[in-house]
Parts: structure tokens; sequence; C-alpha cells
């Protein structure tokens, strides 16, 4: 694996932001969890996408569905059916494979997506692409993987109690459409976004936290009229690379923006764009912006007999809704903000300084409150236990001071402050900046404006 790859998960699991999943019974594979900073981490990132995507904006409505759905939301979705992967086992040493991700590996350039089952087949063959375990070249043809976690409610355990984990969010927005939009009285053009757990039984994993199946999205559909001629696509893929460059301090030069081909959309996309980041595995997925045309809502109406036609009242005629549908998933997001912040720095000592350049707005604790020596405890644990009540603040009193702001840049505080001898005399105290280690003395009345105003630049 990439060197500085390993580096960054080693750093994020030594300080507490990612744990393996059931660690202490020698894991679940590619199982993760995430402890107090990441899930600090996590929860700023999903508010953060909720005020962007839903509150800030002023066509757009929250909902929170269920991860089990009626099952005939899948058949009619498409999913029982169609949402599979193209399998290959090695007959040699019996692993199985993604044919498409194979093929990819070896030749990085080649979108293997595109490519029918019988072209995987005949790719795989002709260019003499190997086992990654055993090194051999025997597959099987290609099988079709189902991806849906199954599951049974209630007490039996037979055909009518199978019901599915969600492989996505969206399905429940489009089933609770209808009440969205009658009980929040939206006229078109309008939008819904969700934020929650998808599962897909992944062949293939991996990656740390890029690719797991248990994993977090958030989706926003947003509904408008065949006839409107705004462009839409192109509003919400404009949206979307503002939060990642603007929001999210994700650079231009660490991701491209990809137009699918016609024979890689999904069956029910007219046209998807991913954003794709350059991770330090290689360059993956990380947002899907697609037009879902008005595919979903006429499925649904019609397995479920419900009209979910809209009424244009101005022009008197009925139709079914379109949809732009950007979706992301938070672990993949979380990922590539925090490669994009990791960095190392050399000291003049020599010394190595580890830092997260988190986003203010992320960072797991926006202040440290570091004493100078014990003497200055009590006063440390006042302003602390102060500034806690408007802050994301933590205290550090042990190791000496460079120790501590090491530790700090370690995970990603953006302001330390410093208590020392002279605070007691002028009630000042240092406030030393994470990215430039510039100091400042700031007196202890000012501080709160200080650092208010310096968290929302
Ligand atoms: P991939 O090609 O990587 O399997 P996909 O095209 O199937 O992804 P979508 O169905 O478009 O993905 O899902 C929308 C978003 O959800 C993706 O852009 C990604 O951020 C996230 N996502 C999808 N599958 C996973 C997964 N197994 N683990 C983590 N995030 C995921």
């Amino acid at each position: 694996m990439n060197n500085n790859f390993d580096k960054i998960i080693n750093h994020l699991k030594s300080q507490g932001f990612v744990f393996q999943g059931s660690e202490i019974y020698g894991g679940l594979a590619n199982s993760w969890d995430y402890g107090p900073l990441g899930a600090e981490l996590k929860n700023k990132l999903k508010n953060l996408w909720w005020r962007f995507f839903v509150k800030r904006n002023k066509y757009n409505i929250g909902l929170d569905t269920s991860i089990i759905l009626n099952p005939k939301v899948w058949l009619a979705s498409g999913h029982l059916g169609n949402f599979n992967d193209p399998l290959v086992d090695c007959k040699s040493c019996k692993s199985r494979w993604r044919a498409d991700k194979l093929i990819e590996e070896k030749f990085p350039d080649v979108n293997a997506g595109v490519l029918s089952n019988e072209m995987l087949e005949e790719y795989i063959s002709k260019n003499d692409i190997s086992c990654p375990k055993c090194k051999k070249k025997d597959f099987t043809n290609i099988r079709l993987f189902d991806l849906m976690f199954k599951t049974f409610q209630g007490p039996l355990e037979d055909d009518s109690a199978k019901v599915y984990l969600r492989p996505e969010t969206a399905q429940g927005i489009f089933v609770q459409y209808k009440n969205s939009q009658r009980t929040s009285r939206r006229k078109l053009p309008f939008g819904i976004g969700q934020i929650g757990k998808s599962f897909r039984n992944e062949i293939t994993p991996g990656n740390f936290i890029f690719r797991t199946r248990e994993f977090e999205q958030m989706e926003l559909e947003f509904f408008f009229s065949p006839n409107d001629e705004n462009n839409w696509f192109d509003y919400w893929l404009n949206q979307v690379k503002h939060f990642i460059t603007k929001e999210l301090g994700i650079s231009t030069n660490n991701f491209i923006i990809r137009e699918h081909e016609k024979d890689e959309l999904s069956h029910y996309s007219n046209k998807t764009v991913d954003i794709e980041y350059n991770f330090p595995f290689g360059r993956g997925e990380l947002w899907g912006i697609a037009h879902r045309s008005n595919y979903d809502l006429t499925q649904h109406q019609q397995f479920s007999g419900e009209d979910l036609t809209y009424l244009d009242q101005e022009n008197n005629v009925r139709f079914i809704p379109h949809v732009i549908e950007p979706s992301v998933g938070v672990e993949r997001l979380l990922l590539a903000i925090l490669c994009e912040s990791y960095c190392e720095e050399k000291l003049e000592n020599n010394e190595l300084r580890i830092i997260l350049r988190l986003p203010i707005k992320l960072a797991p604790y926006t202040i440290a409150i570091l004493p100078l020596q014990k003497q200055q405890s009590e006063k440390a644990r006042t302003l602390f236990e102060d500034l806690l009540q408007y802050f994301d603040a933590t205290i550090d009193e042990t190791g000496n001071i460079g120790k501590r702001y090491r530790r700090q840049d370690a995970i990603g505080t953006p302001f330390c402050i410093t208590i020392d001898f002279d605070t007691e005399n002028d009630n000042c105290v240092t406030v030393r900046e994470r990215d430039s280690m510039h100091q400042e003395r700031i007196n202890i009345n000012d501080l709160k404006s200080y650092l208010t105003n310096k968290s929302n630049m």
C-alpha cells in the first residue's frame, strides 16, 4: 500500500479518529468505528452538509426515513435484480474479485465500468491479468453478485418475512416524496435531503474507510418540472464544487470531474457526473451527481398504485417530476478531507511536526487551553469551563509546552491558548495559530470575541 496512505491511517488510528471495528475480538473485516475525535469530526461534517444543502438552501427541506423499507420498494427501484457486481473467482486460490476493478488496477486508464460481462472476460484473458493474491491466471466466468443485505422482520424466517437493509437513502425520499411535498406545501422546484446509514454487501471493500459494507450517505433529491428551462444539473454540480472547495477547503488540483459514458450509466440515469478525488491509493469516486429522470417516482407510482403526479396549477397540467441527485458517502468525504489536511513539516530543530490542517469548522476542538505550569492550573480550568460554553474546547496540562502544541497540531486544533506567569499580572494569554504558528497576546476579556471572529473567518 501507498506509504503516505499507511502513515495517514496509522496517524488516525493512534490519535483516536478511527478504530478497527470489534477490535478486542480480533476485529470484523473492513469495519471501522469512529473514536472520540472521529465522531466529532463526522458530526461536524454532517452538520455542515445539512446546513449547506438543506437549511441554507432556499429550495430544500430535510427528511429522516427508515433503514428497513417495504421490500416492494426495492422491486420498484430496480435494486432487486439489477444491483449487482460482476465477479470472477480465482480457480486456484478461490479468492473472489470484481472483474472491472481487476482490470482498472492493472490499467488505470481503462474505464472497465462501461464494458459488458463478455467484454470484461475477454479483456481479462487477452491482457494476461492475474490473480492479485496467488498470481495465477485462471479465473471463472463472470457471475453477478447481489449487493443487498438481507434479514428477516418478526419471528418467522421465511420469504414472507424477508426484508433488506437499504443500499441507498434515496428511495426513502422517493417513497415519502408526496407526504413531504404536501405537508411542506412546496411547489416545484424543491429538494429533499437526507443523511443516514446505507448497507452494501461489497465484494471488494477496502482502502480503509473508502469502501465499507456499512456506511453513511448524504443525499439530496431535487425535483423539478421537465419543462423547467433552468439547467439544474449544472446548478447542483456547481453547488457541490463550491461546497468541496470553499466549505471543505479541498484544492481543485486534487479532484477531477468525469462524465459517465452512455453504457456506464445506471439503469435509472440519463446523465451522471462523478467527482473523483486523488486519494493516496489512486483516483476514486467521491461524489456522484445523477440525472435520475422521472424513473423512480414513475416506478413507485406503478408498483404502489399511488398517484405521484404533481399538479402545476398555473398551467393546469399534471406530470411526474424529474430529479437531480447529488450523493456522497460521509466516510469517503471524511477520508478525502483527512488526506487533504494531513501534512508533515520539518521544524528548525529537526523535529517532525504532523499537522491536520482541517478547516476550523470541522476541527474536533476549536481551542485547547494549556497552562504553562501547575500554578496556572486553577485559572486554566476556570477559563476552560467558561470557554466551553461557547467553543469546542479541551485542556491539556501534561508534558512540556512544545509537546502539547505538537499534540494539538496532530489532531487539527486551530488555536492553542497558553496561560503563563504574566497572566496573573496583565490578564492576558497567548493565542497560537496552528498553521502559521503565529502567536498573539490577548486580554482574557477580549478572548471570546477574538476567537469568535477568527473561527468565522
Ligand atoms: P462505487 O463505484 O465506488 O462502488 P457507486 O457508483 O456504487 O460507487 P453510488 O451508488 O453512486 O456509488 O453512491 C453514492 C455515493 O455513496 C458514492 O459516491 C460514495 O461516496 C458513497 N458510497 C457508495 N458505496 C460506498 C461504500 N461501499 N462505502 C463507502 N461509501 C460508499
